[in-house]
């Protein structure tokens, strides 16, 4: 047996504040095995994102660690890529430039980087939109060309907090069937932080449910068994859909209320 692709021991993340620190999430356990898609919900402010940092080697947890493929991170984590809420194209570069851009970056030859870039554009659906600018594309088109910009560097674990919240329900029913696309028979571990439900359950082989904060942890773990490939567009409807929905929510549902209650006072 290998060892989990990423692996979380006792994780605790603090901010430092004026007065005191503010403990985020506090001694997290989590191992995720290689090519899994597991989703993290929880309430607003829970600290999904301050997990996903810690992974991605962005931030330093105070206490405990993060491991990836058995070894303990220590500054960035290399193996993986990130996708995160805003993208970060850059405006005064093409669709194909933007791409191409990580490989330019890694010092990849003009050619073949353009050649690579050039493949991606078309598998995210964008193939006669390589010399448009970020600022001429819908949501969707910039979110599908952040996720070449992503996939392009074949990371082994993906990192993804809220990648389609900023769009309307319908294109991010659609985005998310692209990346089950990108990601099936890919082998890739997925991290992918959301506060939709419907969306984690769509996706994720397993979700994990954070509780509210602050000290989030882990309060619940639930595997999604739905057969695989999954007709996102009729799922919701979908019986044995409903079932694991109605399960989780009961969870995540008592969490948001607390998380809501304890912002109230
Ligand atoms: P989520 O992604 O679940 O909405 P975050 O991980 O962004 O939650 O934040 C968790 C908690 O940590 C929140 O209460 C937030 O205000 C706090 N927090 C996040 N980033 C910082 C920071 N850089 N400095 C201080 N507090 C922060
Ligand atoms: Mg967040």
């Amino acid at each position: 047996m290998g060892h989990p692709a990423v692996e979380l021991r006792s994780l605790t993340v603090s901010y430092p504040g004026r007065e005191q620190d503010y403990t985020a999430v506090s001694g997290v356990e989590l191992a995720v095995p290689a090519g899994r898609f597991v989703s993290v919900v929880g309430p607003t402010g829970c600290g999904k994102s301050t997990l996903l940092h810690a992974v991605a080697g962005l931030r330093t947890p105070s206490s405990g660690r993060v491991l990836v493929d058995g070894e303990p991170l220590n500054g960035l984590n290399r193996r993986a890529g990130y996708l995160f809420q805003q993208d970060a194209l850059l405006p005064w570069r093409t669709v194909l430039d933007n791409v191409a851009f990580g490989l330019e970056l890694a010092g990849t030859g003009k050619r073949e980087r353009l050649a690579r870039a050039r493949e991606w554009v078309a598998r995210v659906g964008l193939a006669g939109f390589e010399k448009a600018y970020p600022h001429q594309l819908s949501g969707g088109m910039r979110r599908r060309t952040a996720l070449a910009q992503t996939w392009i560097g074949d990371p082994d674990i993906l990192l993804m907090d809220e990648p389609f919240s900023a769009l309307d329900a319908q294109t991010r029913q659609l985005m998310a069937g692209e990346l089950l696309a990108l990601w099936t028979g890919s082998g890739k571990t997925v991290l992918f932080v959301t506060h939709d439900l419907d969306e984690a359950i769509a996706l994720s082989d397993e979700i994990v449910l954070l509780s509210a904060g602050p000290a989030s942890r882990i309060v619940g773990r639930y595997e999604v068994g739905l057969p695989r490939p999954r007709a996102l567009l009729d799922l919701r409807t979908d019986p044995a859909f409903t079932a694991v929905y109605t399960e989780i929510w009961a969870g995540l549902r008592a969490e948001v209320m607390k998380s809501y209650e304890r912002q109230a006072r």
